[in-house]
């Protein structure tokens, strides 16, 4: 087996109660060619080598069951440092417990590279060594993480038209044919660069103008939607929709104005919303519904499996879609538990007659299993990320080229 050359510029620490086992992790790293590999007994004492800045780590491989503090206390204390650490945890329990205990380290943040069961092999090891990067520096242009504006700030930005939608393509899992993209809210700031949505959307939620942005997105969507549809392209645009917005009952015949003056028809779109949106006991937010689903809008159930809602409750609205959350299928293909929930969800969207389609898909692993489960749509990085208009454009264009040529 080939060996990742850059292993010995990596720097190791090997936390392992059991004698024997710690010497043997060591023995096969240094075998691997790793120059730099410290040893700890027990998260107590890990926790004290990470604090030394003089042993700088690369990569945390620790077991979980360990006296004092064990595996998932360490992980605990290395999130509350808030540490960037690459961590491989190693593991005698039964991978149902292995999957949850990747599952909460991933939750609390940490950068977990696997679980590997016991004993651990250079076969085992090497993939996951193999998918190790560098903590990430923040880009200069996409500067938008922890930042908040000031409704005033957000007002004036739409003002100046620096709001515009990019586009992720929706493939057919079954035919590999683009079925359609989804709209995502984008600020082109003149300072900031391109600022993501979890930057805006709150102050103009909490301030009641979220309606404003959902117009322009709308707007700039159905612009790109009309051009589409006179090249003989026939595919959706989605909008997001935010929860606020339902209960005015106003926003049906808005939304229908608003596509029809751009010369394109309500069924050319989806609106998701959210599944704890859509499971809403308001009067006022199920008219909406209903009536955007009578203008011919396609409705979709965004984020599912996060929401609680019963399926008595999501039969109420005429959805046409549905669109299992991120968290259940990034890495679904290692995660017995999130196949499981896929599994459920699809088969659900099977019995409600509604499509199904599955965000986040990041690996080949994870698209195959998609695939595999026969979910209708993929979306996620593994096809393409969000793009502007022209990339957008560009990317559908060779895309199908390519498609032509794979047919023939
Ligand atoms: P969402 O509706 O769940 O959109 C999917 C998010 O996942 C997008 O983030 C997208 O860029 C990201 N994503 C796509 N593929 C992958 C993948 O393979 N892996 C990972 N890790 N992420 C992936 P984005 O663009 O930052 O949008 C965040 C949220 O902001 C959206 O979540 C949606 O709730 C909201 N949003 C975006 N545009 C609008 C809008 O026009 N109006 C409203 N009300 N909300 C919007
Ligand atoms: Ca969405
Ligand atoms: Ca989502």
């Amino acid at each position: 087996m080939d060996k990742p050359t850059h292993i010995n510029c990596l720097r190791f620490l090997v936390t392992e109660d059991h004698d024997f086992q710690r010497a043997t992790m060591i023995r096969m790293l240094e075998g691997l060619g790793a120059q730099t590999v410290y040893a700890a007994a027990d998260g107590r004492a890990a926790l004290g080598i990470l604090q030394d800045p003089s042993r700088p780590v690369d990569i945390i491989i620790s077991d979980i069951e360990m006296p004092s503090m064990d595996g998932m206390e360490f992980v605990r204390h290395l999130a509350e440092t808030g540490s960037r650490i690459s961590i491989i945890l190693v593991s005698a329990l039964e991978p149902a417990l292995l999957d949850s205990v990747a599952t909460m380290s991933e939750v609390y943040g940490i950068n977990l590279l696997g679980v590997v069961e016991k004993p651990l092999t250079p076969a085992k090891l090497l993939p996951l060594l193999g998918s190790y990067m560098p903590p990430a520096e923040p880009r200069p242009g996409n500067r938008t993480s922890g930042l908040t504006f000031t409704p005033d700030d957000v007002v004036q930005g739409m003002q100046n038209n620096e709001f515009e939608p990019f586009f992720q393509p929706k493939i057919d899992l079954a035919t590999g044919q683009i079925k359609g993209a989804e709209a995502l809210a984008r600020w082109r700031h003149a300072k900031l660069g391109i600022v993501t949505p979890y930057a805006f959307i709150k102050p103009l939620e909490d301030n009641g103008l979220i309606n404003e942005l959902t117009w322009i997105i709308l707007e700039k969507a159905a612009v790109l939607c009309q051009n589409w549809r006179a090249t003989g392209v026939d595919a959706t645009v989605s909008v997001n929709l935010s929860a606020k917005s339902l209960g005015d009952v106003t926003i049906a015949d808005r939304a229908t104005q608003i596509v029809c003056d751009q010369g394109v028809k309500p069924s050319h779109f989806v609106l998701e919303v959210t599944e704890s949106a859509a499971a809403t006991q308001d009067g006022n937010a199920l008219e909406t519904l209903a009536r955007l689903r009578m203008k011919g809008f396609g409705l979709s159930i965004d984020d599912y499996g996060t929401g609680y809602s019963s399926m008595q409750q999501l039969s109420r609205i005429a959805f046409t879609e549905l669109k299992i959350d991120q968290s259940f299928v990034i890495d679904a293909a290692k995660h017995e538990s999130s196949r499981v929930i896929l599994e459920s969800s699809l088969e659900m969207a099977r019995k409600l007659h509604i499509t199904s389609v599955a965000e986040g898909i990041e690996t080949e692993a994870d698209f195959e299993l998609l695939r595999q489960l026969r979910c209708d749509l993929a979306q996620g990085y593994f096809i393409a990320r969000p793009m502007e208009r022209t990339d957008y454009l560009k990317w559908a264009r060779d895309y199908r080229a390519h498609e032509t040529v794979a047919k023939v």
